[in-house]
């Protein structure tokens, strides 16, 4: 029996999480970035595609999937405890993820973090964090989906304390490696995460042609209040020069895989954080099982408020619309 990977590629609904990448025993599967980059609905993302020459049918790899593994049916039915934080670090929102990052780090609670990094033209790549102080090249959000998890085949060879960082999908395929392949995964942090882009969508296309800026100017980008966002340098050490573009425009040119996507707020992480649901400058924290509330509770530098506004009802209504929307329409395989 082929590996079920090769549906998920072929239906064009991999994520290009990295998972199965990482977990292959045989190396006969390879996220390929530079296709990615090429072309959003390129199935060639496999340089081998879970080669028939090299792969020995183990099935290792779908059993990290996440899209193989399917969507939660109530993706809130696991919340233990759902609160407001930010931290003084520099950060996308509160900079919770940056502050749980560094604060376990310094204590020596983990000694790895898979996350992500950009250059100055947005170009993201994973990477691997060893150091607290590494934690500062990872923060902000990038809109780019890269294959984070494929760090973990280098990561688990030497490191046995290892956090990850990503959006649900990847949050989804760091859980399963862990429930079925390794005790090396001690933490899993989930980011909400509506859609991302392919690096030619997002730096090719919508920067510079729908919102006529330039790339290397952008300092952070973000959505907020039906829009997206992409904030401009100013020459005088100003504030950031705010551009918007009302998401309508954007959203059509996700990635594939997320037009199909029915998980919102990283069900299978243990800490899912994000910025709908707490005001301006504050991260939404969910935590979903007992290692949550345990590294948690380790973190120092965060400040906390209990009922934060607007609350979780807004993050639920956008669950919903994100399951609308991505929900399978009659006829169609999902
Ligand atoms: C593609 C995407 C879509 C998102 N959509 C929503 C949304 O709809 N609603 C919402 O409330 N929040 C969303 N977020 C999350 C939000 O933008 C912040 O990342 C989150 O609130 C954490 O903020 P922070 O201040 O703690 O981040 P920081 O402390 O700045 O840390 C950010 C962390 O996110 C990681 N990261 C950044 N970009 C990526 C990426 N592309 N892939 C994997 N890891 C990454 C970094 O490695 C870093 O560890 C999205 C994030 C991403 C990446
Ligand atoms: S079935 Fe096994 S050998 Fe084949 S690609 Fe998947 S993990 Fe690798
Ligand atoms: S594990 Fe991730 S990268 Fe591999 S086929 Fe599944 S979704 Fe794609
Ligand atoms: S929408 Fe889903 S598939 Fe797309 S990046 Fe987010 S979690 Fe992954």
């Amino acid at each position: 029996m082929p590996p079920k990977i090769v549906e998920v590629i072929e239906n064009g609904v991999c994520t290009a999480c990295g998972a199965c990448e990482a977990a292959c025993p045989l190396n006969a599967v390879h996220v390929d970035l530079e296709a990615q980059r090429r072309d959003p609905d390129n199935l060639t993302y496999y340089v081998h595609g879970a080669a028939c020459e090299v792969c020995e049918d183990c099935l290792t790899c779908s059993r990290v999937c996440p899209v193989v593994d399917g969507f939660p049916e109530d993706e809130f039915d696991n919340v233990r405890s759902f609160r407001g934080g930010k931290s003084e670090l520099p950060g996308q929102d509160g900079a919770v993820v940056s502050a749980i990052l560094k604060s376990l780090f310094e204590q020596g609670e983990i000694d790895c973090a898979v996350g992500v990094r950009r250059d100055e033209n947005w170009g993201v790549e994973p990477f691997i964090l060893t150091k607290a102080s590494d934690v500062d090249l990872s923060r902000g959000t990038k809109y780019t989906s890269v294959p984070v998890l494929a760090q973990l085949k280098e990561a688990m060879k030497k490191y046995s304390k290892i956090a990850v960082v990503g959006v649900p999908c990847q949050a989804h395929g760091a859980a399963l490696m862990r429930d079925t392949m390794t005790d090396k995964i001690v933490l899993v942090i989930g980011i909400l995460c509506m859609e991302s882009f392919t690096d030619e969508a997002l730096c090719g296309n919508i920067i510079p042609n729908i919102m006529g800026l330039d790339v290397k100017k952008v300092v952070k980008m973000d959505f907020g209040g039906g829009k997206f966002w992409a904030y401009t340098r100013n020459g005088n050490g100003e504030e950031p020069e705010p551009h918007s573009v009302a998401i309508k425009e954007v959203a059509p040119l996700a990635r594939n895989p997320c037009h199909h996507c029915l998980d919102y707020t990283s069900y299978y992480a243990d800490l899912s954080i994000g910025s709908v649901g707490a005001p301006d400058g504050w991260n939404s924290i969910i935590v979903r099982n007992e290692i949550g509330e345990k590294y948690l509770n380790k973190v120092k530098g965060i400040e906390y408020v209990d009922d934060p506004k607007p609350g979780m009802f807004l993050i639920k209504k956008l669950a919903d619309q994100k399951h609308k929307n991505n929900a399978p329409k009659e006829g169609e395989a999902h």
